[in-house]
């Protein structure tokens, strides 16, 4: 399928990479980043004529950084899948979500930088990392730039990167949950758990003192040419009571909120309705879960 690939380097520094890639591009012809391939061998693009592969790059990490995480853009599925750290903080749902792209095989080769970067509209890593706020940064011409994710994101296989590399994911310090009334959840549809999603989902609620919801994040994917934040959704819940009524609103208005498509996996008809009932499991589970605290 890379029968008319003209060369293929491995660099082992970021200015390598970006160098080799710009000096490829001014050579001519297309050419991509590759990072465990899953995406980039599965799509078998015969126009390519040089890869820069990214293994070799010293981005496989998983750090604390504030009181958030810093994730290197070249850690497999299977690193934050199996991340102590991800599999206690927000409840998980970073390692839990990473845990369900595709079999072991493919977790074991494919990276979260290649998950985002390749903006597929189901990528499972956007969604709990939507809720989470976090940013990617990414290596280019000139500075570093951070990117909030949500504006990441342009369409389908379509982001911010303008020819950089995504070099890490930034996740920010939890927000203050004041007697720890904070929850967290990722869900996910699929034929099969492990296949790409029909529909995933991932909600962080915060409660405060008297049980009114003060902060609110819903995120959605594969219900729009990008994962989105439900943000009317969120607003139906913050400064309300957390009870199964709001929950119930607040999914109805997720689901208008998306705007799905009809495609051999699942009518636009069923991905809407699925929107509702993966953001009022979301949130469900968030209630039950910080009814536990309470
Ligand atoms: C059978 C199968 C099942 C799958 N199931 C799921 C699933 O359930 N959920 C899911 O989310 N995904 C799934 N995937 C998709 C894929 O495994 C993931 O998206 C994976 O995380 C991609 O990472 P990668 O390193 O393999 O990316 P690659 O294929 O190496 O790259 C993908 C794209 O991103 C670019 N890229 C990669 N890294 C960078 C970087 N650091 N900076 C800039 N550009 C970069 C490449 O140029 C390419 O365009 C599945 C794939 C297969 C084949």
């Amino acid at each position: 399928m890379f029968d008319q690939l003209r060369v293929f380097h491995r660099p082992t520094t970021v200015a390598t990479a970006l160098r080799l890639f710009e000096a490829e591009h001014q050579i001519g012809g297309r050419g991509r980043f590759v990072a465990g391939g899953t995406d980039l061998v599965v799509q078998s693009d015969r126009t390519l004529r040089y890869l820069v592969d990214l293994s070799r790059l010293p981005l496989r990490y998983v750090k604390k950084r504030g009181g958030g995480w810093a994730v290197g853009a070249t850690s497999t599925m299977s690193d934050l899948e199996r991340s102590p750290a991800l599999q206690r903080f927000a409840d998980g749902i970073l390692a839990e979500a990473a845990g369900t792209a595709g079999s072991r095989q493919i977790r074991n080769m494919g990276t979260a930088g290649g998950n985002l970067a390749n903006a597929s509209p189901a990528c499972d890593l956007a969604p709990p990392l939507l809720v989470l706020d976090a940013s990617v940064v990414i290596a280019g011409k000139g500075a570093r730039r951070t990117v909030p994710l949500e504006r990441f994101f342009r369409g389908v296989h379509r982001t911010a990167l303008d020819g950089g590399l995504l070099v890490e994911i930034v996740v920010p310090a939890l927000p203050k949950a004041p007697g720890g009334h904070a929850a967290w959840s990722f869900q996910k549809l699929g034929r099969l758990q492990s296949d790409i999603a029909v529909v995933n989902a991932a909600a962080g609620i915060v409660l405060d003192a008297g049980g009114r919801c003060a902060w609110a994040r819903i995120a959605l994917g594969a219900v729009a040419p990008a994962p989105l934040r439900a943000r009317r959704a969120e607003a139906v819940l913050v400064g309300h009571a957390f009870d199964r009524a709001a929950i119930e609103a607040a999914a109805g208005r997720a689901a208008r909120e998306a705007k799905p498509v009809s495609d051999v996996r699942a009518s636009a008809e069923y991905r809407r309705e699925m929107s509702r009932v993966l953001v009022a499991r979301a949130l469900t589970e968030c209630l039950d879960r910080v009814g536990r605290t309470r």
